[in-house]
């Protein structure tokens, strides 16, 4: 049976890189109807938190990486003591008196410094002479196991078939070959995934920008774009497609496609394929998942339409905390100069009889009829007569106090027919002052 494991540290949050590590152990486990466990390494009590470990299980969670079985190396001591014990016994480790450090003594690996070599299933055959190692410590005492020994027990104790893990991986993997030796487990199968890079090839880090998953969460992007985006990163199907879900990516996935050199992360690739999925949303889902973002906008004006806001957004946005930007027209009076409302060379006259004639039709639609292809409907005939840049720019301007915006016959809709009127009537006033 195939069974993987994300194993991250409780000593800070989930990032993306440990996510895209996460992802693919879920991925592979999946794919062969395996088993994903999600281990807790937290050995080390001074830097381990349980804020962390709460950061990244539900960020697990919310990128919808279910796990199947759970443990805390915390949890497991006595587990880790056996193994000390017959190691000692068996003469592998020993208590070592130490001079220099804190402590007086600790428990060191035997190292036979051999060579190792072993196949990686992204990076090929690696080798490493474990002389250079020494007998290195892999226990303060017999109730504190260091990483290596906490890591390679529990893989052999939860049978992990293949360690996924970062590519910074590599260099632990020899000594924990040696104490997967010494205490005769067999050794899984490697794959170190390539480090994700910034746009400048190095490390990715704060420096490049947001890199935990909580922060993507808050500016509004969707799990389902955040785990499209970092499979890619390193990897993709093979062909032209690049939107892929999760279970898509079950189906698709391969270890084997998984790319050697370091991943560029490209925050405009994130925002594409985030808009990607906004764009296919329900609009009812949609709307839930905006409110935290238009709670102060809905306040501001509670006789809108808040769907129809949220969709006429739903278009344009690359994440959910971008869905009141540019609207403000929506929620307050458009603050404009009277010059904006005339369309280029025509007349303050001109564009005062276009306003009237507006409010004119617009008044003789009835208030349920008021929609977008009724109130274009009304104008068409008049702009195309009296010229549609002159009539649709001064409407436009009117309802938005902005050059651009979606088309005013939408707009319109949203506002209602009392506030349309309102506005032009404010328009032409400002006109003829
Ligand atoms: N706990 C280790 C870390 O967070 C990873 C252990 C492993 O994947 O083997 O760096």
């Amino acid at each position: 049976m195939i069974i993987t494991r994300f194993a991250p540290s409780p000593t800070g949050v989930l990032h993306l890189g440990g996510a895209r590590t996460a992802l693919f152990n879920f991925l592979f486990a999946r794919q062969n109807k395996g088993k994903f466990i999600l281990r807790i390494e937290d050995t080390d009590p001074a830097r381990s938190k349980k804020e962390y470990e709460d950061d990244i299980t539900n960020g697990l969670k919310w990128l919808g990486l279910e796990w199947d079985e759970f443990y805390r190396q915390s949890d497991r001591k006595e587990i880790y003591k056996k193994y000390l014990k017959k190691l000692i016994e068996e003469d592998k480790a020993y208590v070592s008196k130490e001079t220099r450090g804190q402590r007086e003594s600790v428990i060191r690996f035997r190292n036979p410094g051999r060579k190792i070599v072993f196949e990686d299933l992204i990076r090929g055959e690696i080798e490493f002479d474990t002389a250079e190692l020494g007998d290195f410590v892999i226990a303060k005492d017999e109730e504190s196991p260091l990483y290596h020994l906490a890591v390679v027990v529990d893989d052999f104790e939860m049978k992990i078939s293949h360690i996924i893990r970062g590519e910074d991986g590599i260099s632990n993997t020899p000594r924990q070959i040696l104490i997967q030796e010494a205490i005769k487990a067999p050794r899984p199968i490697y794959a170190h995934i390539p480090l994700i890079l910034g746009p400048d090839r190095s490390k990715l880090s704060k420096r490049h920008g947001a890199v935990s998953v909580s922060e993507y969460r808050q500016e509004g992007y969707l799990p389902e774009a955040i785990i499209n985006f970092i499979a890619f990163i390193g990897w993709n199907p093979g062909d032209e497609r690049e939107i892929l879900n999760l279970n898509e990516l079950i189906k698709d996935f391969s270890l084997e496609k998984v790319q050697r050199a370091g991943a560029i992360f490209n925050i405009q690739r994130l925002n594409w394929m985030s808009k990607e999925y906004i764009k296919k949303k329900d609009i009812d889902e949609l709307a839930e998942l905006c409110e935290p973002y238009i709670k102060k906008l809905k306040t501001q004006n509670s006789k809108l339409k808040i769907n129809d806001v949220i969709k006429l957004q739903q278009e344009r946005i690359n994440k959910l905390s971008e869905v009141g930007e540019g609207i403000d027209y929506f929620f307050e009076e458009p603050e404009y100069k009277k010059e904006l409302l005339i369309w280029r060379d025509s007349t303050e006259e001109k564009i005062a009889a276009h306003l009237e004639h507006l409010s004119k039709i617009l008044c003789d639609i009835q208030e349920s009829d008021f929609n977008k292809e009724k109130i274009k409907e009304a104008i068409w005939k008049y702009a195309e007569e009296q010229g549609r840049g002159d009539v649709l720019w001064s409407f436009r301007v009117a309802l938005t106090g902005l050059e651009k915006s979606p088309n005013p016959f939408i707009i319109a809709e949203i506002l209602g027919k009392e506030e349309t009127l309102r506005r032009l009537k404010i328009a032409k006033l400002k006109i003829q002052k």
